[in-house]
Formats: C-alpha cells, structure tokens, sequence
C-alpha cells in the first residue's frame, strides 16, 4: 500500500498512522451531551469512541515528523483500558513511504502526551527506553518539557517519563521558546488550552499553508467551537484560540490535519451561513 502524499509548495506531506485507540466519549467532547456526540462518534459498550493516532511526514530539505503516535511501550492494562489497535503502526506507515527510522532527521513534539509521544522512544532487548529514530533532533516546548517532568493529579496519567526523558539523558533532545521556525518552512505556534504549552505546527511553501492542529481539534467532530475535549485543562484557552484559528484557517484556506480523526486525515474549513465544515482531502 502506497502512502498517499500531498505536494505542499516544495515539500511533500504524507499523513501517517501509529494505528488506533478508544477513548471515553464523554472525556473527548467536554460539555456537549452523549445524545449528540454520539451520532457523529459511536460509543462501544465501555462508552468508548475510536480515535487515529496519526503523525505527520513532512518531507523537504529534510525529513520532519512531527508526532510518533503511542509506540509500542505501553503495558497491558493500558492497552486494555484504551483498546489499542496497531495491527498497523507507524513502521509499517513508514515503510508504506519508502522511509524507516533511521531516514527521520527531525522529530517534532505538538506536546508530549502518551499518544503523541510514546513512539518517540522504543525499548531495547534489555528493557531500557531509548530514543527510536537514531539520528533524529527531537524538539519540544521548553514549558511542555517542564509540565511532562513535573506531573500533577489531572495530567499525570497523561505523562511517562520513558516517553521523553531518555531523549535528554542521550542528547538529542532540543527545547524552544516562543513561536518560531525549527525547520525550512515548519514553525511552531503555541495554543495553550489542552496543555498550558500545546502546539500546533504551521508548514508553510510555495504561497500554501498546511497545519498540523494536534489536540486543538483532534477530530472533524471537533469543529464546533463548544465541541472541546474535557482533557483540556484550560478550555477557555481552546475556545478563544480555536475561534480566531477557525476564521484564519477559513479566510487563508489552510490545508488541515486531523491527529485523531478516525476517517479523515486532512481537508479544508469551509464557511457557510456561519457554520464551518470540513471538505476531506485525505481519506483513511
Ligand atoms: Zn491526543
């Protein structure tokens, strides 16, 4: 199977997937009631909806993936609790685009919760977490770093150490400030809201602009702006950010990607009569 790619100015997009996961529906849309939630996301007999994990290659002077979905860490409890799925994970994603791990020259952090991080490290024959792409920079926000080594009581089981730390400990590790370029045509822009330091990845070329939109909306669903994960810890952060990227996303026709979508991983905001929707571009 052929990864499908999208041509971005001069750099090529390829949206990739660490398989799946099912996640409480009532946690994944905040506010919003189940009688409405679920006739866009069914539930499973544990209240659970099913979600992607999917990372994204941007490939250009040089190969940047931002995100690496859940890996491969985690124990059995979790998987029974999250329903992992990753008969097709990202390796195979990878090898669908001709790369593997050792092609990856930078991996970029939206932030680092376990389904955006956990296959930033893998563990080695002797148990020990290493980072996974040999010769990748990793970049992380400077405050998301502080948050994921410093857990409290409603983000911790959101955060593993195995995750990230290793990737200090070899060197590799690099933490930025502020909203910036980390590389041709990739800048990082901080939304706060689902972490007080998330962010989402703009990757501009050629007049065109795509955006990595991570955890500010995971899923098409997630479009409305009441529609906001109850994981947030700073939904009033979501909703103003969200707001003002909604109009900017529309009015610039930002190519868009969905981390967590189910079916649909990239496409375009459309307005009419006040309401956004979403017109795919990428399917599966
Ligand atoms: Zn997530």
């Amino acid at each position: 199977m052929r990864a499908p790619s999208i041509a971005l100015g001069s750099l090529e997009l390829v949206p990739l997937s660490d398989g799946f996961l099912a996640l409480d529906g009532g946690a994944m849309f905040g506010v919003v009631p189940k009688p409405l939630w679920e006739r866009v996301a069914p539930a499973d007999a544990r209240n659970r909806i099913r979600m992607a994990m999917r990372p994204l290659l941007v490939r250009g002077e040089r190969t940047v993936l931002i995100d690496a979905g859940c890996g491969d860490k985690m124990d059995a409890k979790s998987a029974e609790i999250y329903a992992f799925d990753r008969s097709r994970h990202l390796d195979h994603a990878l090898a669908d685009a001709g790369l593997t791990a050792t092609d990856i020259d930078v991996v970029l952090a939206s932030h680092l919760h376990f389904d955006h991080a956990g296959g930033f490290t893998a563990r080695g024959q002797d148990g020990v977490a290493r980072p996974r792409f040999p010769r990748a920079q990793y970049i992380a926000r400077t405050g998301e770093w502080e948050d994921a080594v410093h857990p409290h009581e409603r983000n911790r089981a959101s955060y593993f150490a195995e995750n990230y730390v290793p990737l200090r400990e070899a060197g590799v590790l690099t933490l930025v400030d502020g909203d910036r370029e980390v590389a041709p045509g990739i800048r990082v822009r901080r939304t706060g809201g689902h972490t007080m330091h998330h962010q989402i990845v703009m990757i501009e070329s050629g007049g065109q602009t795509a955006v990595f939109m991570a955890d500010l909306i995971p899923t098409v669903a997630h479009v409305p702006l009441p529609w906001i994960m109850g994981y947030d810890l700073y939904p009033m952060d979501t909703l103003s950010f969200k707001r003002a990227f909604l109009r900017e996303a529309v009015e610039r026709e930002y190519l868009v990607f969905f981390e967590h979508d189910p079916t649909v991983s990239a496409g375009y905001l459309r307005e009419k009569d006040g309401r956004v929707t979403v017109e795919p571009v990428v399917r599966g």
